[in-house]
């Protein structure tokens, strides 16, 4: 890590400068870094520091880690479990992940106070220049695109937060991976498509007896203090300090579920759960805190002269599970692949594949997520799903393979056939037609 002013220069330049030093801003220098690139993280904050997240690592998540060389980490600070438990309508289930080529059959809870700092770190140890503490607050020089797509520009003005200082950070390429409220995306010229989902969520910790479970729970019906089911769903994971991460979350999508408030929510999960977690007054750690899901790829353009964004910047997470962290390990190293590209071949064309390799590992997979999404926003719907689903074991668990996108390519089981089929089906419902089929006119903002 480094200060402005050892970096002692008003005119670095780089050959990536990278706003974020999250999962995906992170993942992308250290992929950079070592390839032999010179690399600027900027990071706003000090780590360690906390961030708003449920710390649930799928294998998806893993694997990424494992591959940065990071298991070992992960091992010593995070808490091993085996599965998902699921909670619904008088049923429940136990699912282990599945056997998979790729990805480990089990996943990890950390806290992202301290998984977030053990990457950022690993890409100092490559060779990555990190400047935390210190804010990007504007583009450097920014060009419009005559393309439709990013703005360009020559770098970041930054401003160190203890000091004040300012510096001009220059790239020859940038990147923004500043999260789910992306301010330096917006000032390059994302948009959001408004008409697909987003998610809300809300965590806190309590120290409970059961912190070291082997499975992260997740609850499909958060009822009211009269029993009456309210929209959202709700989570326990065991982090194995003593601690639990409790939350909710919501989907904006659909008329149906407006104007519920996260924190109610919260209020109505935590009785339903007390008795059996000892979630209580005495046992809670401080105010839940809350944040946004950009989902489904649903930020763009993506790409500019010589500009990327990746991560929650870019809408990443999963809309069927809400899954961000994977999303942006592997797209902020999408980024540096494409990035390394470029930079080999001095050819900044080269940044339009990156737009090409998302939609490739991505775009029917979220299509099928966005309609699945706006289906099981019809409480009715959810409830008669969920209620014959968790009664049905073997549909599950190729709907939990599904969903946490760890299908096969290499096999033809049901969930890799039913997910080639909802891909058909996607290509040909267009996707305003499940609002009009539903009845919903999406507005979330
Ligand atoms: C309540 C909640 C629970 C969640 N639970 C899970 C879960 O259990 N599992 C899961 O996989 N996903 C979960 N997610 C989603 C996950 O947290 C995100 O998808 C993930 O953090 C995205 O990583 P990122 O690197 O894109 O952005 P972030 O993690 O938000 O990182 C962005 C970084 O950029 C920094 N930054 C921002 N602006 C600037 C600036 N101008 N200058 C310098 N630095 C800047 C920030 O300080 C931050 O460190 C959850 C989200 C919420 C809100």
């Amino acid at each position: 890590m480094q200060s402005l002013t050892e970096l002692n220069s008003q005119t670095a330049t780089f050959d990536v400068v990278i706003v974020g030093a999250g999962p995906s801003g992170s993942a992308c220098a250290y992929w950079l870094a070592q390839a032999g690139w010179s690399v600027c993280l900027i990071e706003k904050k000090q780590f360690p520091r906390e961030k708003t997240c449920g710390d649930g690592l799928t294998p998806r998540s893993v694997h990424q880690l494992a591959q940065m060389g990071l298991e070992p980490a992960l091992v010593a600070g995070g808490h091993r479990y085996n599965g998902l438990r699921a909670f619904g309508f008088g049923a429940t289930l136990e699912m282990n992940w599945p056997d998979h080529p790729v990805f480990p059959n089990y996943g990890y809870t950390i806290t992202r106070f301290n998984l977030d700092g053990l990457v950022a770190d690993r890409a100092v140890s490559h060779g990555a220049v990190l400047l935390s503490g210190v804010e990007a607050v504007g583009l450097l020089e920014p060009t419009e695109s005559t393309t439709g797509g990013l703005k360009g520009a020559a770098g970041f003005l930054v401003k160190e937060k203890e000091t004040g200082l300012t510096a001009e950070i220059r790239g020859r390429y940038l990147v923004a991976g500043d999260g789910q409220n992306s301010r330096l995306g917006r000032e390059l010229g994302t948009a959001r498509n408004r008409s697909w989902p987003m998610g809300m969520a809300l965590r806190g910790y309590y120290t409970s007896d059961r912190h070291d479970e082997p499975w992260i729970d997740s609850h499909l019906d958060i009822r009211d203090p009269k029993g009456d089911v309210v929209p959202g769903y709700g989570w326990i994971f065991p982090l194995g300090d003593g601690r639990v991460n409790v939350g909710v979350g919501l989907l904006s999508t659909g008329g149906a579920w407006k104007g519920v408030n996260t924190t109610k929510l919260q209020e109505y999960f935590v009785a339903q759960t007390s008795d059996a977690w000892g979630l209580t007054d005495e046992t809670c750690c401080g105010p839940a805190t809350g944040g946004r899901l950009p989902m489904g790829l649903a930020l763009g353009p993506r790409v500019g002269a010589n500009t990327m964004i990746i991560g929650d910047a870019a809408g990443t997470v999963n809309p069927f599970n809400g899954e961000g962290i994977a999303y942006a390990y592997e797209t902020g190293r999408l980024a540096a692949g494409v990035l390394a590209e470029a930079l080999l071949a001095n050819d900044p064309s080269a940044l339009r594949l990156y737009d090409e390799r998302l939609e490739s590992a991505y775009g029917d997979y979220y299509k099928v997520a966005r309609a699945f999404v706006r289906i099981i926003s019809e409480p009715k719907i959810l409830a008669a799903c969920v209620g014959v689903g968790l009664r049905v074991e073997p549909l599950m668990r190729e709907l939990l393979s599904m969903m946490a996108n760890l299908m096969r390519n290499d096999s033809q089981g049901p969930a890799e056939l039913g997910y080639r089929a909802l891909v058909r089906l996607a290509d040909v419902i267009p996707e305003r037609a499940y609002e009009l089929l539903l009845g919903n006119q999406q507005s979330d903002d």
